[in-house]
């Protein structure tokens, strides 16, 4: 499809923020205002004023970095950037300060960072995220993984992807085959709309599953894409029929550049609160992530009435 966009904005935008739409993503995109393409296309206010005085780290991530690349903010797990592409660059990304420029990581980042979880024995898992870990080539990632899972304290690994919901083709078998040699091996998809959940998204989670590989969904609450209770209890049922286990869902961190997909925590609970009576296999966490570092913290509605039990 041939979207009406201006180039001359884009080119001002995607000079602080690339855009990467793959033409499968593409052809998901009704049009340039619908869920899709909303999540895909640069806006203008990405670089309006206020986003340009936003802050482009509140977590702190660089800070809790011991080595580059890699997050160290848990005692037990660190969260471990081996690329800085996608498949599709989200608008709303709250790396949107990393992600895009390939340079970000390199071999020597990712040997230092698999160093550094070798010299700490407190780390018990390693989520492999990004940018999205599985745009690597197999044989890089076979590297990263064969590295890890040598490394006697490393009981869990975990990758973080996009990939099976933007660019489902890249499931390959050599892929997978690949990935199935690393058991316990867990991937956490994010999708955040009903309609990414297609025929090919749903053979590549299958092959994923198939192979043993325990598939969970972290999807973002966005404004205008999918803070409707309608929207999100219609995802959490479909990812069960792909044999996808909705793990969070989460309140958007907020970063430079993102500031119009906010959503308020009221919405969220809300959505949380009209999750409730569905099956419990479709029920995630509502998670938010405290600015400064603090990591994630549930949120939960009031589910209990008291007058209504009489306690
Ligand atoms: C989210 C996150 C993790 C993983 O947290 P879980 O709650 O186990 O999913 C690990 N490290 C960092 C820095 C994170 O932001
Ligand atoms: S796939 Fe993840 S890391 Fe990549 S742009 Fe989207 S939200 Fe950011």
């Amino acid at each position: 499809m041939i979207l009406p966009l201006d180039k001359s904005r884009i080119e001002r935008i995607i000079n602080f923020y690339p855009m990467r739409i793959n033409p499968y993503y593409l052809s998901l995109i009704k049009h340039a205002n619908c869920p899709i393409g909303k999540q895909a296309i640069p806006d203008i206010r990405e670089i309006d004023d206020v986003n340009i005085a936003g802050n482009p780290d509140p977590l702190c991530e660089e800070i809790q970095s011991p080595v580059t690349n890699l997050i160290h903010r848990y005692p037990d797990r660190v969260l471990f950037m081996v690329s800085a592409e996608c498949a599709m660059y989200c608008r709303f990304c709250m790396r949107k300060r990393k992600v895009g420029y390939p340079s970000v990581v390199t071999d020597e980042t990712r040997n230092i960072g698999i160093e550094y979880i070798k010299n700490n024995k407190h780390i018990q898992e390693v989520v492999i995220s990004g940018g999205d870990p599985l745009l690597l080539e197999d044989q890089i990632l076979d590297y990263i993984l064969k590295g890890l899972r040598s490394i006697d304290h490393i009981e869990i690994l975990r990758i973080h992807s996009r990939v099976p919901c933007t660019l489902p083709q890249r499931i390959t078998k050599d892929l997978v085959d690949m990935l199935r040699q690393y058991h316990p091996l867990f991937i956490n998809i994010h999708f955040n709309h009903p309609d990414e959940i297609t025929k090919e998204a749903s053979l590549a989670c299958g092959a994923l599953s198939d192979a043993g590989i325990p598939l969970g969904c972290q999807t973002v609450l966005l404004n205008g894409v999918n803070n409707e209770q309608n929207i999100i209890k219609t995802l959490m049922k479909k990812l069960l029929t792909i044999r996808v286990r909705p793990y969070y869902i989460h309140q958007l961190d907020v970063v430079r550049g993102n500031h119009h997909f906010k959503t308020t925590i009221e919405d969220g609970l809300d959505i949380m609160q009209s999750l409730y009576g569905i099956s419990g296999l479709c029920v995630p966490q509502y998670m938010i992530d405290l600015p400064g570092g603090g990591g994630k913290v549930p949120l939960l509605p009031q589910y209990l009435k008291y007058d209504a039990v009489n306690i």
